[in-house]
């Protein structure tokens, strides 16, 4: 079955083409700073490449040339787009409407808009790219997976705040989560390495990107996760702030005399590892400047793995365990160092990382000893094929593609 998956990102638009029964991707590529002066847009197709240097107005149009992309004469994979059997929608928020994919139509989109009030960056431009498919491609259908999904089993104890009550019950003011559909994938792919049902276990999936965050996973559901009811929440990353004090908000706020998106922009884009270290967003650089001596990078570094062994922590008193920990995303699948820091001196509690595996494994890999009681993986993160698979089951479930 050929699927397209969308990810639709605040300024991008990551597309494959993938058979999902071969995991063959057959097409794949990435619109880049949409809405800037100077946009672009790369393809692959197997050994071809190509790149363009164009004006990308917003998400429609970035979704208008991919489709074009996709039957283009030369590096182009398909004919007709009744090729295609269905479309994948990635959508980061699905509020409190939707805990699993459905297939999209006028209600559906409707949420999907509704929604962006929560996530404004991402749903709008995900939107846009749904009706441009709808339009280009009819008959066609379309599925919208949700990053929330995954955490709406997250029980009311740890997903409302301690706040006044009806904030909860009149706003939808409550933990919601993100990256949940990277969760889910990395949860599943540790019980596959484990051999065991994903119902008996307990995992603790760590998604360490440039955003990041900490899932407990209990019998294969989210049971709590740190980002909260936005993507600002939980643990250090890149430019965000990860929990810190709200009075913090409150006080810089009055005494800069800042507005409220200005004091967002600055615990979005200008805190976390950027803020702290004043070097970089990127791991990679606050490594260099640690090399060179630089403080603050080092204190950063700290920092980051602090936050993330302080969810572990919670995580395995909340859940009374854990049988493995997963690391995943750009820098839990490349980085040995911080892997290691957040596992130093855990032994005595039984997490034992085995140092070769750590320096030397390729994701997907085990990184602890075989004596280690909690097992610690190293794991790709796979959202595109597991959009394609719930692509594919939903379709299968209302006879939209035949089994
Ligand atoms: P992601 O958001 O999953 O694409 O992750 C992006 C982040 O992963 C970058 O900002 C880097 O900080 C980090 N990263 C990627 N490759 C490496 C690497 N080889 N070593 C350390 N960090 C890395």
């Amino acid at each position: 079955m050929k699927t397209l998956v969308i990810n639709a990102g605040s300024s991008s638009l990551r597309y494959q083409l993938l058979d999902v029964e071969t995991h063959e991707v057959i097409q794949y590529g990435r619109c880049e700073k949409i809405g800037e002066q100077k946009s672009s847009i790369y393809v692959v197709s197997g050994e071809q490449y190509k790149k363009l240097v164009l004006s990308i107005p917003d998400h429609e149009q970035a979704m208008r040339l991919v489709l074009k992309e996709l039957r283009d004469p030369e590096i182009g994979v398909v004919e007709d787009f009744r090729e295609i059997d269905a479309v994948g929608h990635r959508i980061v928020h699905g509020g409190k409407y939707f805990d699993g994919p459905v297939i999209i139509d006028g209600d559906v989109l409707n949420k999907i808009i509704e929604c962006g009030e929560l996530a404004p960056l991402h749903n709008y431009g995900a939107a846009k790219g749904i009706e441009a498919c709808m339009h280009q491609m009819p008959g066609i259908p379309q599925v919208a997976s949700f990053d929330t999904a995954f955490h709406m089993t997250i029980p009311p104890v740890n997903h409302v705040y301690a706040i006044p009550y009806k904030y909860y019950e009149e706003n939808d003011i409550r933990k919601y989560g993100f990256h949940g559909i990277s969760h889910r994938y990395v949860s599943r792919r540790a019980a596959e390495m484990m051999g065991k049902p994903i119902e008996e276990l307990m995992i603790i999936t760590c998604h360490l990107g440039n955003g990041g965050s900490v899932t407990a996973v209990l019998n294969g559901k989210s049971f709590d996760t740190s980002m909260g009811f936005s993507p600002l929440d939980g643990i250090m990353m890149g430019t965000r702030s990860g929990a810190i004090d709200p009075t913090v908000v409150t006080y810089i706020m009055q005494h800069e005399d800042l507005t409220p998106d200005e004091m967002t922009a600055i615990l979005n884009k200008e805190s976390g590892l950027l803020g702290v270290s004043g070097v970089s967003n990127d791991l990679r650089e606050i490594d260099q400047a640690i090399g060179s001596g630089n403080q603050r990078a080092r204190l950063a570094f700290e920092m980051y793995a602090q936050t993330v062994r302080r969810y572990i922590g919670a995580y395995l008193v909340e859940m009374s365990g854990a049988d493995a920990v997963v690391l995943t995303a750009g820098i839990g699948e490349n980085s040995p160092a911080v892997r290691q820091r957040i596992f130093e001196g855990l032994e005595p509690i039984g997490f034992k990382l085995d140092k070769y595996r750590n320096e030397f494994g390729t994701p997907d890999c085990e990184i602890s000893t075989d004596d280690s009681i909690c097992k610690i993986f190293a794991i790709k993160t796979n959202e595109e094929y597991l959009i394609a698979l719930d692509t594919k089951e939903i379709c299968e479930k209302y006879g939209l593609i035949s089994e």
